[in-house]
């Protein structure tokens, strides 16, 4: 089977790719190998760029039931500061979102495969072997690589980037309506020893709940997701309130770890040319920032921009880490701010003192709009 350009990975880069590339009459072929609709970990923050991507796109998340977010709060034990976001957020499942940019990538004429995974790629003379589990080898000429943080053998990403031990967790719960009227039109971040929750609304009346945690503090509270969230409920009577009476949606919580987080491809002349990396494969946001999403759709919009233009994809890569470069590393370091107890305390007091300080913070590690505009 020959196929020119092909799409690995159906997340919102590469199903974001496949919708432009097919809507310009590009041929396209997407694998992804969930076969079937999936929840995905992710706090579910759509921010104001990522809604602007989609509508671009033709998704309007307001139909999908998205509910909207226009305040954060900031809380650290007793602790806690709120303000009026600079735009208005959204909150989403992944399983919503992801299943809607599949079908339209599907209706705009891409061939979307699913339930087939891709198992390596070995750059060829002048293109790439793609080697799958299924279909046998495919020869491409471009390669769009959206596998978000999966390697794939072959094109893995640079190694040597410090994942920090950190472990995701995503639950969604049906809290009770006084908490759920509490929370609504908000995204609580809620700072603790070793790491971070953030939880709010998403559709169908569900909240979600998604933390960081260093691994070896989840080892010392025995490795058990149950377990682990009591001892986080007496740690922080915020979240213990918000949980009262809550029920788990999920069966059992999803789960990431290792994900390398203040990443960001250097390109260089040793990338296959025809080689694009899309989303987090190209850069590794903290998810506390929420803008993970608007990455991934921005660098499969500037993908998509330069392949149909016939440029290099080295063109890309340069383009696409002068845009999220310094929004990534401003991230991480506030994420080392927050690391020890006296930075946790200092940054929800700084906010509660100036909210203004909350708002440059959600504005200063989304992608520049004069990047997005452009
Ligand atoms: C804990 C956590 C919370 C986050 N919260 C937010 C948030 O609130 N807001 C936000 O904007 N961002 C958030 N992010 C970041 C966001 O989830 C990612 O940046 C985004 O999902 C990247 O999109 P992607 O398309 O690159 O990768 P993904 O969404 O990971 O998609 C990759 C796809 O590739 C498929 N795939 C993988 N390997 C193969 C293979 N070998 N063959 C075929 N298919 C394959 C997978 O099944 C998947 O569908 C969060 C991240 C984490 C870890």
């Amino acid at each position: 089977m020959t196929g020119r350009t092909i799409i690995v990975g159906g997340g919102p880069a590469g199903a974001a790719a496949a919708c432009l590339l097919a809507r310009a009459g590009r041929p396209v072929l997407l694998i992804e190998r969930d076969a079937g609709p999936q929840h995905k970990i992710c706090g579910e923050f759509v921010s104001v760029e990522a809604r602007a991507g989609l509508a671009a796109l033709g998704i309007d998340i307001a139909r999908l039931g998205a509910s909207p977010v226009d305040a954060v709060r900031l809380i650290h034990g007793r602790d806690a500061a709120r303000s009026r976001l600079p735009f208005r957020g959204f909150g989403l499942s992944r399983r919503a979102m992801d299943e809607a940019l599949l079908r339209k990538a599907a209706q705009l004429g891409a061939t979307v495969m699913r339930g087939t995974a891709v198992r390596g790629v070995t750059p060829t003379g002048g293109g790439l072997a793609i080697e799958t589990a299924g279909l046998g080898r495919i020869d491409a000429d471009t390669l769009f690589l959206a596998t978000g943080k999966h390697e794939l053998r072959g094109v893995r990403r640079a190694p040597g980037h410090e994942p920090d031990g950190l472990i995701g967790f995503k639950m969604h719960f049906a809290l009770c309506p006084a908490q759920r009227t509490a929370l609504e039109g908000h995204v609580e971040i809620v700072l603790y020893e070793d790491g971070y929750a953030g939880l709010q609304m998403v559709e169908a009346g569900a909240a979600n709940l998604c933390l960081l945690v260093r691994r070896d503090r989840f080892a010392r509270a025995g490795g058990r997701w149950e377990d682990f969230l009591a001892g986080l409920r007496r740690e922080c009577p915020h979240l213990d309130r918000r949980l009262e009476g809550a029920v788990a949606l999920l069966e059992k919580p999803l789960s990431i770890a290792r994900s390398p987080y203040g990443f960001v491809h250097r390109p260089g002349a040793a990338d296959p040319p025809g080689l694009f990396r899309l989303g987090d494969q190209v850069g590794v946001i903290q998810p506390f920032a929420g803008d993970g999403m608007a990455i991934a759709l921005h660098s499969a919009r500037l993908a998509a921009e330069t392949h149909l233009a016939g440029r290099p994809a080295l063109e890309f890569h340069r383009r696409v880490r002068r845009d999220i470069g310094g929004r990534i590393r401003l991230a991480s370091l506030l994420y080392a701010a927050g690391r020890t107890g006296r930075g946790r305390a200092v940054l929800v007091r700084a906010s509660r003192l100036w909210p203004c300080a909350l708002r440059l913070t959600a504005a200063g590690t989304r992608l520049p709009r004069s990047a997005w505009e452009a």
